[in-house]
């Protein structure tokens, strides 16, 4: 059984102290509550959880991806055990039916994007298949009891190049992964890394046993009943480096990406994000997330997550990017009319 690593909790002690002189990000402009453009039609509705936590609901499929409450503080994240909080998942999840979602995505498995997952899969989406890397389901190994519901990414990833494997989950959703990375956290260097090869008996202990893997992206296909593609969504819980995460040229020449979800925490940690991605999916929509501090909890006024000048990355976002985008406060709801592009 891996020892959570010294060297990653002492980075994560470091980072706590770096971050005590840390000045207030500027913010630019958010948004709460309900964004609807659908003019009471058929709609791609996207809840914003928090973290890399999103609902995506169309012509009743669901998928979820990252759900994530727990947000342990950054002393106990960096020194102590963590555990996921049981009655604060129930309380959050119970305001959304998503008893019927297809499947739960994650994109790596660090414990921000997978430590809530097992009590979301087995008290709220209860029929959903998970989709994320070999890590991920060694880290939930046993213990977490959703082997037989595990759908694993290593292999069939997408790249720029080279579409991979369309994961089917019923008639009208269908996913891909992406092949992508981690950016690092702060001067390069990126905590958690590392892959688990034996299915674990027992949850990791600390954030540092909850290994990053292959982080994958997602592309996220919710069908129509002719199998024409009516929402196009992107989505990555981590920024990385280009072309590192983008998605198979070839389909988005055939079908551009109606919503794009990016990722701003510790991006000019690599060049030309978010550039390169507006470039790679040609978005219609872009929504934020991950954006927060998660290391206070849920109901705290919402700050920038730490070492991210979110001022900076809205700035280059608008230079490149003229369409709709927003900075979902947690619990926003959005509600899209069906994208006709490349039809
Ligand atoms: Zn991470």
């Amino acid at each position: 059984m891996p020892t959570p690593g010294v060297g990653a909790r002492a980075a994560t002690l470091l980072l706590v102290l770096g971050l005590t002189g840390a000045c207030a990000p500027q913010l630019g402009p958010g948004v709460e509550g309900t964004v609807d453009l659908s003019e009471g039609g058929p709609a791609l509705k996207l809840i914003y959880l928090g973290s890399g936590g999103w609902i995506m609901t169309a012509g009743g499929e669901q998928v979820v991806a990252g759900p994530f409450f727990t947000n342990p503080s950054f002393l106990r994240t960096g020194l102590l055990r963590i555990e996921a909080d049981t009655a604060l998942i129930d309380d959050r999840m119970k305001e959304h039916d998503v008893s019927n979602a297809r499947v739960i995505l994650i994109g790596h498995g660090h414990y921000d994007h997978a430590m809530d997952v097992p009590r979301v899969a087995h008290r709220h989406a209860t029929s959903a298949r998970i989709l994320g890397n070999r890590t991920t389901s060694n880290l939930f190994g046993t213990w977490a009891g959703l082997a037989h519901r595990m759908d694993v990414t290593n292999g069939f990833e997408g790249t720029v190049e080279e579409p991979g494997r369309w994961f089917t989950y019923g008639p009208r959703v269908r996913v891909m992964p992406l092949r992508s990375k981690h950016a690092p956290h702060f001067d390069g260097l990126t905590l958690y890394q590392g892959s688990a090869d034996v299915p674990r008996t027992e949850p990791p202990a600390h954030a540092a046993g909850w290994l990053d893997g292959e982080t994958i992206a997602f592309l996220i296909d919710f069908l129509d009943g002719e199998g024409h593609i009516e929402h196009r969504i992107y989505y990555q819980d981590a920024v990385v480096a280009e072309p590192w995460g983008f998605a198979p040229d070839e389909l988005i020449e055939a079908r551009p990406v109606d919503v794009a979800i990016l990722v701003p925490a510790t991006f000019d940690q690599v060049d030309w994000h978010p550039e390169a991605f507006i470039e790679n999916l040609r978005p219609r929509r872009i929504l934020l997330g991950h954006w927060e501090n998660f290391f206070v909890p849920l109901d705290a006024p919402t700050k920038a997550v730490m070492l991210t000048d979110l001022g900076h990355f809205e700035q280059r976002l608008t230079r490149v990017f003229d369409g709709e985008w927003w900075r979902p406060e947690i619990g926003t709801v959005f509600r899209f009319p069906p994208g006709d592009r490349g039809r």
